[in-house]
């Protein structure tokens, strides 16, 4: 076995949110073959393979998750030098080819510094791979990691699949690995236009200082629950129902935005459970949650 797998690791330090119990198994995927063997060891051990990346969207059960919790950390980025140049001559886009392990932000920097321009996803925590599963981008009819795609190369059932995006089925928050069983999402190539350092680099900072102003951005998870289908925020919804600020345990619902759970001290999953339950309950309109919560059975609960 090459992949090094490790027993009862806490997975609460793995998460922004600091929630979590402790994973049965857990490992670090480095390459393709370490993504094979993991789904193999997660068969025969017959527990469910739960993948993780930067946990900015996920929080876990307070005890143990019956699962193999796994990470893909490779996170090399090729870019396509013969289609950049041809990107600067003909103002066409750039092909770069990134793993899922890369952190988003790093990405958008590195590429800044390549003239290239993925600013419009500053400010969104974690990794490529969990923002291709949940398609991140700015809110309802914003910009989002989708139009940046060209396609996705993931292993399911035992099989390398390369998908265009058309087949990638991306939505507002949404996509089609959504509905598969346990797909692990390795590569991605992004077509991104060229666009002078500098000028990229002062948006990077203009969006930045916009999310400083408007969100809390340590020990949260970032929007709790999605804007409704007529684009209508959350974060609204809650605060017409005067729950802002309100909390449970060490889990409260921010007063800077209410769309965000914040743990204020040694906040648990029962807690997030709990609230995000009587949230649901208080606001008028039915609201669809966006954050990942995994029960200890390795399923998901919201
Ligand atoms: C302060 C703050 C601000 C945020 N702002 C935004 C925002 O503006 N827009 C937005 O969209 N989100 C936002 N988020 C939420 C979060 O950053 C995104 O959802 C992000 O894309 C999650 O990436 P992650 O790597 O942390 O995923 P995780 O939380 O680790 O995982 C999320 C899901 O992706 C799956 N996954 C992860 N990696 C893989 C893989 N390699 N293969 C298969 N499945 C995988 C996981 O199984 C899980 O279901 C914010 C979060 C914070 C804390």
């Amino acid at each position: 076995m090459m992949v090094k797998l490790q027993e009862n690791v806490p997975l609460g330090p793995k998460t922004t949110m600091r929630i979590g119990g402790q994973a049965r198994w857990y490992a670090e995927l480095s390459t393709q073959e370490d993504i094979e063997e993991i789904v193999r060891c997660a068969e025969e051990k017959n527990l469910p393979l739960v993948m993780l990346g930067g946990g900015s969207n996920t929080i876990f059960a307070d005890g143990v998750i019956e699962a193999v919790v796994a990470k893909v950390v490779a996170g090399e980025t090729e870019i396509d030098t013969a289609s950049q140049s041809r990107s600067n001559a003909l103002g066409e886009e750039t092909r770069v080819t990134t793993h899922a392990g890369k952190i988003l932000a790093s990405l958008i920097h590195e590429l800044a510094e390549k003239n290239l321009d993925l600013s419009p996803l500053t400010g969104i925590l974690g990794t490529v791979g969990g923002a291709i599963f949940g398609n991140a981008g700015q809110g309802a009819g914003g910009i989002w990691l989708d139009s940046f795609i060209q396609d996705v190369v993931f292993y399911h059932e035992k099989q390398w699949k390369t998908w265009k995006k058309e087949q990638c089925g991306f939505g507002y928050r949404e996509s089609a690995f959504k509905t598969l069983q346990a797909p692990v999402i390795w590569k991605v190539t992004l077509n991104v236009s060229a666009r002078p350092r500098e000028e990229t680099q002062t948006e990077i900072e203009r969006l930045l200082q916009k999310r400083i102003e408007t969100q809390p951005h340590i020990k949260t998870a970032g929007s709790c629950f999605k804007s409704l289908p007529d684009g209508t925020p959350a974060w609204k919804l809650i605060d017409q129902a005067r729950l802002r600020g309100c909390a449970h345990g060490d889990l409260q619902v921010a007063e800077k935005h209410a769309n965000f759970l914040l743990n204020t001290g040694k906040a648990t999953f029962t807690d997030a459970q709990i609230l995000v339950e009587e949230i649901r309950s208080t606001v008028t309109e039915p609201l669809d949650v966006e954050m990942r919560f995994v029960g200890e059975d390795g399923k998901v609960v919201f």
